[in-house]
C-alpha cells in the first residue's frame, strides 16, 4: 500500500506519498488543491456522508488546502466542523466527543514548510488502520468517488474555542492540579510556530506555571525547522540557561511530539520523554506497556524496574495504538517523543506529556536532569540509504543470516537486539529509503554495528 501511489502520473507530474500516516506532498507539485479535494471526496464517500471534524495546523498552504478539504468532504455530502488551527490530538479528541463518523487533519507534521499532507482518522479517534487506509485508497485510485444528488443540504460549523476549551478541560481532568501548581513552575517553550502556539501557553498557565514561549507565530515560515529534534533546539536550550527555566518543552508543527530539555539547558533526546512519563505511569500502577520497534531500549530498562510486560509494535501511531488497545497497555507511544496516554485518548499527545512530565517533577521532588541521569544512557544513530525497493528484502535477510544466533524479530523490517543493542532495519513508509537505527552503549559500539550492517546492505 505504502508505495501504491508514488512515482508521476500520465501528465509527468509528480505524485503525493501515501502511507499508513495517510498523504503527504509538495503544495502546488504532489499535492495540489485538485489532489487534496479528491482525497477529501475520497475520504467523504468511504464514510458514505456524516460529519466530519477538521482541522489544521500553521503551514502557510494550510487555508488553501482547507478549502480544498471542505469542498470535496461538500461535494461527498459531508458536514464540517471547523476547528481551525488546533493540534493534530485536539482533533482526535474533539472526533469523539462529538461522535462524528470521522476526522482529517491537514498537517505534514515534521515535514518541511513546502510539504503539507493529510491524515484521516476514524469515528473512534485513532488514525484509520492500515485495511482502512486500503478502502479508502481504493475510492480514490479507482475513482469511486460518489457525490450525492443537487439538493442535499449540507453545513460547515465553526468550533475552535470548543475544541481547545475541551481538549484543555479533559488533559486537567487526569492531572493532580494542587501538586503542579504548588511548584510554580518556570517553563520554556518552543511552539515551532505550529499548532500549539496557542493551547500550550494556556495549558501550563492553568498549571500555574511561569513561562517565556518562542516561535508562537500563527502566520509565518516555521523559525526552525521543525522536527523537534537535539540539533534543532538551540534556541530553546538558550532560552532555558537564560531564565533558569525548570524545564523546556518543544513540539512539532501539529504538536503530537514532545521534546525536553532539562534544566541545564540540554536537550535529553525525544526517547526520554516517553521513557519518563512511563516511569511515572508505572511508578503510581502497574500495568503492559507498548513502543514502536524503533524506540530505545530505555523503555526495556523502565519496564524491568517495575517488573511490567512491554510488548514492541510495529513503526507507525496507528500500529501501536492497536497493539495498546489489543493488550489493554496502560501506557504507549514512539520514542520520536509521541506519548499515548489511553484515559485520555488514542494518540500521541504533546499537552498530556508536559502535564505528565510536570507532576513528576512535582512528585519526586526531582529535576529533570536528575531523572535522565538516573535512566542508563545509550548512544543512538538514525541513518537513512537511498535504496531500491527490491534491495531491502535481500538486505534484511542477509543481515538475519548475519545475526542468526541473536534475537530476531521481522514484524516490520528487521530489528536485532543483543546485549545492550539493537538495531532495526526497515523500509520507509513515505520516502524510497530504508531507515536503520543502531543504539549501542557507546558511539564506538555503535559505529562498529553501523560498519557491519552496511556491509550488508545491498544497494
Ligand atoms: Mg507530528
Amino acid at each position: 500500500m505504502t508505495e501504491s501511489l508514488r512515482g508521476t502520473n500520465c501528465r509527468g507530474n509528480p505524485r503525493p506519498v501515501i502511507s499508513i500516516s495517510g498523504v503527504r506532498g509538495v503544495i502546488g507539485e504532489s499535492l495540489t488543491p485538485e489532489v487534496i479535494a479528491r482525497f477529501a471526496a475520497s475520504f467523504g464517500t468511504y464514510l458514505e456522508g456524516g460529519k466530519v471534524v477538521v482541522g489544521r495546523d500553521t503551514r502557510l498552504s494550510g487555508e488553501m488546502a482547507k478549502y480544498a478539504v471542505f469542498s470535496g468532504l461538500l461535494s461527498a455530502g459531508c458536514d464540517i466542523i471547523d476547528l481551525g488551527i488546533v493540534p493534530t490530538p485536539t482533533v482526535q479528541l474533539l472526533t469523539e466527543r462529538l461522535k462524528a463518523d470521522g476526522g482529517m487533519v491537514i498537517t505534514a507534521s515534521h515535514n518541511p514548510p513546502e510539504y503539507n499532507g493529510l491524515k484521516f482518522i476514524s469515528s473512534d479517534g485513532a488514525f484509520l488502520n492500515s485495511s482502512r487506509m486500503k478502502k479508502l485508497l481504493a475510492i480514490y485510485t479507482q475513482n469511486k468517488i460518489k457525490y450525492p444528488s443537487f439538493n442535499k443540504a449540507t453545513k460547515i460549523k465553526e468550533c475552535h474555542q470548543q475544541a481547545i476549551n475541551f481538549h484543555l478541560k479533559k488533559t486537567l481532568s487526569f492531572l493532580n492540579l494542587n501538586l503542579i501548581r504548588k511548584k510554580r513552575f518556570y517553563v520554556a517553550l518552543d511552539c515551532c510556530d505550529g499548532a500549539g502556539s496557542v493551547i500550550t501557553p494556556l495549558l501550563l498557565k492553568k498549571l500555574g506555571c511561569r513561562i517565556s514561549v518562542i516561535n508562537d507565530k500563527l502566520d509565518r515560515v516555521f523559525s526552525r525547522p521543525p522536527e523537534p529534534i537535539p540539533e534543532n533546539l538551540s534556541g530553546l536550550c538558550n532560552l532555558v540557561k537564560k531564565t533558569k527555566a525548570d524545564v523546556g518543552f518543544a513540539v512539532d508543527p501539529d504538536a503530537d511530539r514532545l521534546a525536553i530539555i532539562s534544566d541545564k539547558g540540554k536537550p535529553i533526546g525525544e526517547d526520554y520523554s516517553l521513557a519518563l512519563v512511563t516511569q511515572f505511569i508505572l511508578s503510581k500502577k502497574k500495568g503492559l506497556v507498548v513502543a514502536n520497534l524503533s524506540t530505545s531500549q530505555l523503555m526495556d530498562d523502565v519496564t524491568r524496574e517495575f517488573r511490567c510486560p512491554l510488548f514492541r509494535s510495529r513503526v507507525g501511531e496507528i500500529n501501536v495504538v492497536e497493539e495498546m488497545k489489543k493488550r489493554k497497555a496502560i501506557i504507549g507511544g514512539e520514542g520520536n517523543g509521541g506519548i499515548i496516554f489511553p484515559p485520555l485518548h488514542y494518540g500521541r499527545d504533546s499537552l498530556i506529556g508536559m502535564g505528565l512530565i510536570l507532576q513528576y517533577l512535582a512528585q519526586s521532588g526531582k529535576s529533570v536532569s536528575q531523572l535522565a541521569e538516573e535512566l542508563p544512557s545509550y548512544y543512538m544513530m538514525k541513518k537513512k540509504i537511498p535504496l531500491p525497493k527490491q534491495g531491502a528484502k535481500k538486505s534484511i535477510a542477509k543481515v538475519k543470516k548475519y545475526f542468526c544466533r541473536e534475537k530476531i524479530d521481522l514484524l516490520d523490517g528487521i530489528r536485532v537486539t543483543g546485549e545492550n543493542w539493537w538495531i532495526h532495519l526497515r523500509p520507509s513508509g513515505t520516502e524510497p529509503i530504508i531507515r536503520l537505527i543502531i543504539e549501542a552503549k557507546t558511539k564506538k559500539e555503535a559505529e562498529k554495528l553501523h560498519k557491519t550492517v552496511s556491509k550488508l546492505i545491498i544497494r
